[in-house]
């Protein structure tokens, strides 16, 4: 397959064009971010620290699944700016026994306190089934994530923000590598305006196939009529701050970190993460991934050769049997 000669989107990708140098069409007119757009995001976020730090219960929500780099998140925010945590795990029935036990360790460590949501499994199952098994979502919606991520996404983005709004805590924290999010949106606040059209891409879908009893899991009428004043800005620091991850690894293994070893290569806490890109490929012919790995690599990140070794490699079929397995479906 035809493939970027400067980051790893192949022919397959939605709306894909090469030039003639065989260069992409995203390559030519994502403007990557410069020293001086990192900086002046970086100033905004520290004074923005200022303008919160000690002014509530907690001065952060941290969406932290336990993977590498919510957890260097994690550490950047309380190491570096001594900020008081909330940190926030959404169980999805499949969170990796090694990354649950990292959660603890972590949290332990850096002495933040966590809080854990788990909805019964059997309603996961169902939801993820479902996402799985049948086309839900727009395909737009899937240009940069399998349907059972976005699934999860959804759940976990809309807690956060509910769990937010609820402790009114003023910032909400996410990992986001560099390629999965840009500098655009590292510091933006959110509203209520903006929530109900977002909800509507997963959140709509999902009840209406699922089940209205997901709703709890979203945002109701009550949390939006929430004055937008009181809402929290949103903040991914990986996206202005110096990305290797090797040195992420690192850092956070000195400190007890441990990688899971029963996860899919792109994953570092979920068991479903092997199934739900297998049927992404094997829908889209293209790796769920691509997106948010082409952009690390044209961020110089990661080398091109690293990048494509992911994005092609073939998925565990041990790891994607056990999932399909778990949610009952057929592979
Ligand atoms: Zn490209």
């Amino acid at each position: 397959m035809n493939t970027c000669s400067r980051c790893v989107l192949p022919e397959s990708f939605p709306g894909i064009a090469f030039d003639e140098q065989g260069v992409c069409n995203y390559c030519r007119t994502i403007p990557l971010p410069d020293a001086a757009e990192k900086a002046s995001h970086l100033q905004r976020f520290e004074s923005l620290l200022d303008e919160n730090r000690g002014r509530h219960v907690y001065d952060v929500l941290l969406a932290y699944s336990g993977g590498k780099d919510s957890t260097y998140t994690m550490m950047v925010l309380k190491k570096r700016y001594h900020l008081n945590i909330l940190a926030f795990t959404f169980d999805n029935g499949f969170v990796s026994a090694q990354a649950k036990l990292n959660i603890l360790h972590m949290t332990d460590s850096l002495g933040v306190t966590s809080v854990m949501v788990r909805p019964p499994l059997p309603l996961m199952r169902k939801a993820f089934a479902t996402a799985a098994e049948k086309d839900i979502y727009s395909p737009k919606t899937l240009d940069r994530a399998s349907s059972i991520c976005t699934t999860c996404i959804g759940f976990v983005k809309s807690m956060i923000l509910k769990t937010a709004l609820v402790y009114d805590i003023p910032l909400v924290a996410y990992g986001w590598s560099p390629g999965q999010a840009p500098i655009s949106s590292a510091v933006m606040k959110t509203n209520p305006r903006l929530q109900r059209i977002t909800q509507r891409t997963v959140r709509d879908p999902l009840l209406s196939a699922v089940g209205e009893e997901l709703g709890t899991y979203f945002l109701n009428e009550t949390d939006l009529g929430i004055p937008a004043e009181r809402w929290p800005t949103n903040i991914h620091p990986l996206a202005f701050m110096e990305y290797d991850e090797e040195r992420i690894i690192r850092e956070i293994s000195d400190m007890g970190w441990v990688k899971p070893a029963d996860t899919d290569p792109n994953s570092t806490n979920c068991l479903l993460n092997a199934l739900a890109n297998y049927l992404h490929r094997r829908r889209f012919n293209y790796h769920p991934y691509a997106w948010e790995i082409a952009g690390i690599v044209r961020s110089g990140s990661m080398t091109r050769g690293e990048g494509l070794a992911k994005v092609t490699q073939d998925e565990d079929m041990n790891m994607v049997r056990y999932a399909a397995e778990a949610l009952k479906i057929k592979v």
